[in-house]
């Protein structure tokens, strides 16, 4: 089975429910960085020849349009990573339906291309988020990858459905794409993106990997572009939020090409024309492990 590489398209400066960061006005007037690391990680990706799903922050999309139009060009896939970077345990539906449609409109405006996945910002869709699934499918989005199975900081939701599944919502349906985790003496840990991917040793992510893959799994890995710049402004944080927001940057670049040297690789959209077959899965009573 292939997996998932997936890039959360955001600037060095987007790091959640820290008290010193720069709020939505301040955003233009930093010294951005984006246009350079997701350059260059667009380089080391293309490589390999692998292809990408990009979930783009819609702020990020409306200041910078030429780096949605590369991404595209390139043959990746663009996908939503909301407007701004708002929690969505935060927003009420009707905010929520808001800025989903919003990001939606603006992608497919300047690629060209239809949009029709989404990631949460923090993976912060949670129980108390209810409407959820129903506002995505409202908006026109086909998939989601924001559930994270496991506690977390913002977000992390209990499920034991580690698998991708289909949900119904009246007479549609949204597929979900769960962050990976494996389980660990009975604890659900994920190896394989942003801190995790940075902070455990490649062998381990990589043995992970392949057991994720046993169960009949693809694994989900995610990253940002400000982990292959090491020499990124740092935000003013505790010593746990910067130990998880900077610890070994040095080794992203390294362990992406490891990935797609040790994994096949493809976007969403191409998974769920290759493996998902409508009948087969329905709300996701199915494929947990
Ligand atoms: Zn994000």
């Amino acid at each position: 089975m292939k997996c998932i590489l997936s890039v959360d398209v955001e600037d060095w400066f987007h790091i959640l429910e820290i008290p010193d960061a720069p709020n939505v006005d301040e955003w233009g007037t930093l010294h951005s960085r984006i246009e350079e690391n997701f350059v260059k990680l667009l380089d080391i990706i293309d490589e390999r020849n692998v292809k990408v799903t990009c979930f783009f922050l819609g702020w990020v999309a409306a200041k910078y349009p030429h780096l949605v139009r590369e991404a595209s060009q390139r043959g990746h896939e663009i996908a939503s990573h909301g407007y701004y970077h708002e929690l969505v345990y935060r927003m009420t539906a009707q905010e929520f339906l808001e800025d989903i449609t919003k990001t939606k409109t603006l992608l497919e405006d300047i690629s060209g291309k239809k949009v029709s996945g989404y990631r949460s910002a923090g993976f912060s869709t949670t129980e108390s988020t209810p409407w959820f699934f129903e506002k995505l499918v409202q908006a026109g989005y086909e998939y989601d990858s924001s559930i994270f199975p496991a506690p977390r900081a913002h977000g992390g939701m209990k499920s034991n459905l580690y698998a991708p599944y289909a949900v119904n919502v009246g007479s549609s349906r949204i597929i979900e794409f769960p962050i990976s985790v494996k389980n660990v003496l009975g604890f659900p840990i994920c190896f394989f993106g942003g801190g995790y991917l940075r902070f455990f040793p490649y062998i381990i992510s990589r043995r992970m990997a392949k057991k994720v893959l046993k169960d009949n799994r693809p694994v989900i890995f995610y990253i940002h572009p400000r982990e292959i710049d090491p020499g990124q402004p740092r935000l003013k944080m505790n010593i746990t939020r910067r130990f998880k927001s900077y610890f070994n940057l040095r080794s992203t670049r390294s362990k992406i090409v490891k990935i797609m040297d040790d994994f096949e690789l493809t976007t969403f959209r191409s998974f769920i024309n290759e493996y998902f077959n409508v009948e087969e899965v329905t709300n996701g009573e199915k494929r947990s492990s």
